[in-house]
């Protein structure tokens, strides 16, 4: 091993040995949300009173003014409203995978949930794109991921 070589080696050490962001302290608002990640459920909160979806969470329902709340499990598919591709990162964990894709998916009733895509080709990331939650599981901690709702997704006319 050369000298020039030790630097990139020694990056993707640190690269393996960092850890992902996470959000901390997370508001106590999105604790059940986070819970239920754990769980491989999305959970959003629902007013007791008047039965509306309050998301992202607020101290007042949005509809009836109610400030007491529950929670209710949604289901994990939707549609891409908007991505981006990174291929650049200023963490050592997430410099090490780049290019990857983050996408915010609209799930309907007002609800748009954010994580990396999770499908197997970027090149087929796009708005529009059915898409189902994943769930990924490391350093203890469950993070949103979206993959296409088919993997084996195809564009008509595509022969590739
Ligand atoms: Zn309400």
């Amino acid at each position: 091993m050369t000298d020039q070589q030790r630097p990139a080696s020694s990056q993707v050490t640190q690269a393996q040995q960092a850890t992902r962001a996470y959000p901390h302290p997370i508001a106590p608002g999105f604790a059940d949300f986070f819970a239920g990640l754990a769980d491989h459920r999305l959970r959003v909160r629902l007013c007791t009173r008047c039965s509306a979806i309050q998301w992202p969470p607020r101290l007042w329902c949005a509809n009836c003014g109610g400030d007491d709340f529950g929670g209710a499990d949604i289901d994990g598919r939707g549609v891409v409203h908007t991505f981006t591709v990174v291929h650049r990162g200023f963490d050592a964990w997430f410099s090490s995978r780049v290019p990857y894709g983050i996408v915010v998916a609209d799930l309907g009733r007002g609800i748009r949930l954010t994580g990396n895509y999770l499908g197997d080709d970027l090149e087929r990331l796009r708005c529009g794109l059915p898409v189902r939650a994943r769930y990924e599981t490391m350093d203890g901690r469950t993070y949103l991921g979206w993959a296409p709702a088919q993997m084996a997704w195809h564009t008509p006319g595509r022969t590739s």
